[in-house]
């Protein structure tokens, strides 16, 4: 069992008060709060090693270009990868999914078609809708009632031998982990390239992109407790040679005349311009930080967080989960019967409970529910159950509130 009394005092913010009272902060899905090991990290980052990267050859540049490079191989490593050029640092996974798709941008032609779920995040979504739009491809979406994917319409689709399957590790509104095993045997079987977003999978999901056979994957630094501005894009290195660079500039070149120019070799190829290299070396800090405590203890915690949550939140009268996974991993989303979502956070937040309300960038996902927005709670290790019991009494009285000025 996670020690989290203790791990609590490595995030000091999680003692804030709001109006007076304890903060409970249960938004971890849209970011995670930060260690005061990472924040150190960047401290002692700007206090002693500060240069940019791959630029001088004085000390203290090859120390920070050493630090960035070292992150690389510490983020290879988390997401067992087979080398450090199929990891490309990026801005996050936003970043790396629009790099990929603009990547492709001369490779897909008007007889392709690329699929997607109807639970992406909107980031997993429009930059391949887009994509389809500007080369004629079609673009096809997998049905997930329930939030969970059709497994026979998308088998129907592969029939048809898209070009790309994308779709996400773990929905970030029904907490869905998709059925990732047999998705990409699936996909590959068809000849198609799999995607996998895993903005929300990689706080939750034992990745590793190689034996799991990703062709791509990606996700975003703060939401491992890294800082927000910093992400990954992992591939396999043929298809990263694929890529076009959407970005040109400093740093991913090999020689520049008039005419024309060569680009440097991977990862730096795509990787124009100054990096967030504080970022990057903060990020492999967190990474750290998650391996002492243990991938397996923090999946094991809050699985039994998450489990305990909808459980309670059950028992809510007047209150609806949104999907049933089979199998969910960091989320639940619900709506009240008398109240908008927007209303409900509101009076939530002056209880002191910070949770999620609106569309969560997956319009298309709501509309299966029949709904246009959504709560959501997601816990992460450092919360506790007294926190989930805590909240759900906090949405009874938020109920109650309500249904009196109504009947005033
Ligand atoms: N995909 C999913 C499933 C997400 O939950 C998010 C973040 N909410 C993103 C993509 C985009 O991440 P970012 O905003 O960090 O680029």
């Amino acid at each position: 069992m996670l020690p989290v009394a203790k791990i609590r005092e490595d995030f000091p913010i999680l003692s804030t008060k709001i109006d007076g009272r304890p903060l409970i902060y249960l938004d971890n899905a849209a970011t995670m709060q930060v260690p005061l090991c990472v924040l150190e990290r960047l401290r002692s980052h700007y206090l002693h090693d500060n240069a940019n990267i791959h630029r001088g050859i004085y000390t203290l540049s090859e120390r920070s270009t050493q630090a960035y490079e070292d992150a690389r191989i510490t983020v290879r490593d988390f997401l067992g990868a087979d080398s450090k050029e199929e990891i490309v640092f990026t801005q996050g996974a936003t970043d790396s999914i629009n790099m990929a798709a603009d990547g492709l941008r001369e490779t897909l032609h008007i007889n392709d078609m690329i699929v997607i779920t109807e639970l992406e995040h909107h980031s997993n979504f429009l930059p391949w809708q887009r994509l389809c739009h500007r080369t004629g491809a079609t673009f096809a979406i997998i049905p997930c009632p329930d939030g969970m994917p059709d497994m026979e319409a998308y088998k129907k689709i592969l029939s048809q031998n898209p070009k790309l399957v994308a779709v996400t590790q773990v929905s970030n509104l029904t907490g869905t982990v998709m059925p990732l095993g047999e998705m990409t045997r699936l996909a590959h079987e068809a000849g198609a390239v799999i995607f996998v977003d895993g903005a929300q999978g990689i706080r939750h999901c034992d990745t590793h992109v190689s034996a799991e056979d990703y062709d791509f994957y990606c996700f975003s630094g703060h939401k491992i407790m890294g800082p927000a501005g910093i992400g990954v894009l992992y591939g396999k290195r043929r298809l990263l040679e694929m890529l076009k660079p959407s970005r040109l500039g400093g740093g991913m070149v090999g020689t520049v005349t008039g005419q024309d120019f060569t680009e440097a070799p991977l990862p730096y190829r795509l990787e124009a311009g100054t990096p967030n290299y504080p970022g990057a070396i903060a990020l492999a800090e967190a990474i750290r930080y998650i391996d002492r405590l243990g991938r397996k203890a923090i999946a094991d915690y809050e699985n039994m967080l998450v489990d305990y949550a909808v459980e309670k939140l059950s028992e809510v009268a007047g209150l609806h989960v949104l999907g049933h996974p089979v199998n969910r991993a960091g989320v639940v989303s619900f709506v009240l019967d008398t109240m908008h979502p927007y209303d409900a956070a509101s009076i939530l937040d002056k209880l002191g409970v910070a949770i999620r309300s609106g569309t969560h960038c997956a319009q298309p996902a709501l509309q299966r529910f029949g709904v246009t927005a959504a709560l959501r709670l997601s816990p992460a290790f450092y919360n506790t159950r007294a926190e989930i019991d805590e909240a759900c009494l906090a949405i009874r009285q938020t109920q109650d509130l309500m249904s009196r000025w109504i009947k005033k």
